[in-house]
């Protein structure tokens, strides 16, 4: 299975295989490596997706973790920079601790990251402990 992670898509789970979503476009395999392939997780933050790695031999597993703010306002899309860069970085820095995910890929600006007609969204990519 391979999971859309537009938020907004009516239908997000796609056949494994699939590059992009059948439904709304958005492109599942992230830089050519990452497939969500389970949601695991959800709050008032985003989401959190269980994923593989495709481009490794043995496919390892990681998290993509997903953020989207839940209220709207004139300068959502400032805020929301703001909030995801911030998470990325401390991420980053906790990452460096033995018992904390390593920070795999920020994909906070890149085409994989895209606004949507209704949600802004941008994600990054941890090591699984799964
Ligand atoms: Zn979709």
């Amino acid at each position: 299975m391979s999971y859309c992670l537009n938020p907004d898509c009516p239908k997000p789970q796609n056949p494994a295989a699939k590059k992009f979503c059948q439904y709304c476009g958005t492109k599942l395999l992230l830089r050519e490596h990452y497939r969500a392939v389970k949601l695991i997780g959800q709050d008032g933050f985003g989401r959190t997706f269980l994923a593989v790695d495709q481009d490794k031999p043995g496919q390892p597993r990681c998290v993509i973790k997903q953020f989207y703010p839940q209220s709207q306002g004139t300068n959502i899309v400032q805020k929301a920079a703001m909030l995801f860069a911030q998470e990325a970085a401390r991420l980053d820095e906790l990452g460096k601790h033995p018992q904390i995910p390593a920070l795999l890929a920020n994909l906070a600006s890149p085409p994989e990251c895209r606004r949507t007609s209704i949600t802004l969204w941008a994600l990054i990519i941890l090591a699984s402990r799964i």
